[in-house]
Parts: structure tokens; sequence; C-alpha cells
């Protein structure tokens, strides 16, 4: 069942928002889990995350896969499978619509569920990788695969070596490129909307903060007060799916 979308608290902090973006030259749009919680993608963490009986942390790990590729392959593939029946929602579609208008204008997502693209966003960096991607790790050769479920656990690339999932585990860094992109983006941002995202993890309160110290306005959407809070110019109380559209069609 999808949440009510929540109204702002003050819509005078909507309109301030809605004045800034309408003037933007160059947008940076940063998203985390909340805005597919209302596409139905559960988040994989807490007990909604829980996967015969085991926690993310022992099953995201290259430790877990040297191990028991087979087993970590089982849970990404039931995760494919549930991220597979989901579809971009209103937040989605309102970010494209943005980009269409928008001289320049970057995603840079936390998500590896891949509805950005879906819904027809053209520059997204997804700082985690994506579900749909895999990677050899002998010849390191990437390649998509949307089947779900895959036909093969663990699945092989065509040099015969393991494919693993393409995205980022606990104790792997973060992609240089992706990275760089993102900042680059943050230094050039007159404004950043921050959606769904708690901004604990690195780099999700960074990137606002450096586009901030360049003189970005920042705006925060979000239903609970986050880390970024104290530095977002406004935040909007609200889910993404009642809140972007609205951001995206007043600055119109
Ligand atoms: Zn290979």
């Amino acid at each position: 069942m999808m949440p009510a979308p929540l109204l702002p608290s003050d819509p005078s902090d909507l309109a301030r928002a809605v004045a800034r973006l309408r003037e933007a030259m160059h947008v940076l749009v940063l998203t985390g889990a909340g805005i597919s919680a209302e596409s139905g993608v559960p988040t994989f963490r807490g007990p909604e995350g829980l996967w015969r009986d085991f926690r993310p942390e022992d099953l995201a790990t290259a430790e877990a896969f040297e191990r028991d590729p087979r087993l970590v392959w089982e849970w990404y593939d039931w995760r494919r499978q549930s991220v597979a029946e989901a579809r971009p929602n209103a937040a989605h579609v309102a970010l494209v619509r943005l980009e269409n208008r928008v001289p320049e204008m970057l995603v840079v997502t936390q998500n590896v569920d891949g509805l950005h693209g879906a819904a027809g966003t053209r520059r997204v960096v997804e700082l985690h990788g994506s579900l749909w991607r895999l990677r050899c790790v002998d010849c390191r050769q990437e390649q998509d695969d949307r089947r779900a479920p895959l036909p093969e656990l663990p699945p092989r690339c065509a040099c015969g070596g393991l494919l693993r999932p393409g995205v980022v585990w606990f104790g792997e860094a973060l992609p240089q490129q992706a990275l760089f992109e993102s900042f680059t983006a943050a230094q050039r941002a007159e404004v950043v909307i921050v959606v769904g995202t708690s901004s604990v993890v690195y780099p999700s309160a960074a990137l606002p903060q450096a586009a901030k110290s360049v003189g970005a306005f920042v705006i925060e959407i979000n239903p609970e007060a986050t880390n970024l809070t104290p530095i977002a110019d406004v935040s909007l109380r609200g889910t993404a799916a009642g809140l972007v559209p609205a951001l995206v069609e007043g600055a119109a």
C-alpha cells in the first residue's frame, strides 16, 4: 500500500525552493532509498531486508562471495526478482521532466534498483552500482542482465570466470569516476535537491555540503529531519512522490 503524500509544513518553503529551481542552470539531484520506497522497493535493511535470517552485512561482502558465491547470488537473485516488479513512481518521472528543462542536470543515486534509468533519466551516476550489472571477477568485463530470475546461479562469464553483482559491497571503495563526476557537478550546481536519504553514509552529506560551500541552494525532501537538515536552505517534509512533482511543476 502506498502512503499518502504529505504536504510541506510551510507552503512558503516550497515557494522559496521553486523560485531558486526556476532560475537554476545547473542542478544536482541526490537520491536514496526514500525515493524508491513508494515504488515498493524494500530497503533490504532492518527487518524487511532479512532473508533466511542473514543480515545484509553477512552477505554483501567480498569475503562472503569468496566463501559461498551461490548463497550470495541466491540473495541477489531474490532482490532482483523483487525489484523487477517495481515501477518508477511520480518522483522519478518528475525528475525526467526537470532534466528536460534544466540545461545541465545530474542525478546521483545511492540506489541499486535502476529506477531512474527505467523512468528515462539520461545522466545518472549510480554510486553503489546496480543490481542489473554483472562483473567478471577474472576478466573484469561488465554486462547488463535484466533477466530475473537468472538462469544459472552463480552466473558465469564467457571467459569461464565467476560473475559477481556489480554493486559496491561493505568494505569496498566507491567508484572513483562516479565520485569525481558527482563532486564536479556539486561544484557547478546552483541548486542541490536531496531526496529520501538519511545523509549518514558518505558522500550523501558531503556532496550537498561541497555544493553549499560554493554557494548552492540546498533543498531537502524527506519525511523526517536528517543529518543534512541543519545545512539545508529548505527542508520539505513529506514523501518523494508527493513533493518532487510539486517542486518540479512549480518551477516549470
Ligand atoms: Zn570474464
